[in-house]
Formats: structure tokens, sequence, C-alpha cells
């Protein structure tokens, strides 16, 4: 169900606009609006979950649908040298967002460990 107090449902809903670059019946990608990266995009479910271990225990087929969209994402964006995917989760983790994403970092070569 959609959480009426969600950015990212808002965006699933289309309430708030995105810069979408792929989407499927079960997920979108979108830029990320304050990039970290030359190209900073996220990929989120179209169905709320909390963070990454709730979408794992829950509905672990969409899981892998996600990587799958990560792929696809990567040879669009020809991130051919590389790139970096990330899932903040919970307050430790510095999740800001609290419905599921992954980043997709790259264009640059990225440093390590982050902060
Ligand atoms: P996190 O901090 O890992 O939860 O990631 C949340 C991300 O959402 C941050 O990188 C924000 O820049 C990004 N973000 C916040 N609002 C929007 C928005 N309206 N459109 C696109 N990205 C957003
Ligand atoms: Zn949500």
């Amino acid at each position: 169900m959609p959480m009426s107090d969600c950015l990212f449902c808002k965006i699933v809903s289309g309430e708030i606009p995105a810069n979408i670059v792929y989407e499927t019946d079960q997920a979108i990608a979108f830029f990320d609006i304050d990039p970290k990266a030359p190209t900073h995009i996220l990929i989120i479910p179209k169905v709320h979950y909390d963070n990454v271990t709730e979408l794992t225990r829950s509905d672990v087929a969409l899981a892998g649908h996600l990587l799958d969209v990560v792929t696809q994402v990567i040879q669009q964006e020809t991130l051919i040298r590389g790139y970096r995917l990330v899932a903040n989760t919970g307050p430790d983790g510095g999740q800001t967002v609290d419905h599921v994403h992954f980043h997709i970092l790259g264009g640059r070569e990225l440093t390590w460990p982050p902060g």
C-alpha cells in the first residue's frame, strides 16, 4: 500500500515529479535530486517497503527484479568503467528516505572507504 507521507510513494504516484530514466511494472529508476557523482540514480520498487531488510524478508523475487533493473540501468547509462551500488539502511546506515532504494553512483573513480 502507498504510504501517504512517503516521498518515494509520491514519486511512484506522480504526485511529486522525478526525472525517470527507466521503468518496469514493478520498479522505477530516477536521477537523484542531489547527485553525489556525475551519474547518481535511485532505483525503487513501486510497492512500499521501509528498507532492504524488510523487502528481502517479504519479497525476494522483487529484490531480484531490482538487481535486474540495476543491470538494465547501468547498460543504458553506459557505466562501463564500473559503478557503486548502495542501500543505506536505518539510522546508522544513513538512510533518510524510508522507502527502500538502491543508489547507483558512477561516472568518476569513487573512493573507499566511504565516510
Ligand atoms: P538515503 O539518504 O540513502 O535515504 O537516500 C535518499 C536520497 O533521496 C538522497 O540521495 C536524496 O538526495 C534523494 N532525494 C530526496 N528527495 C528527492 C527527490 N524529490 N527526487 C530525487 N531524489 C531525491
Ligand atoms: Zn513509500
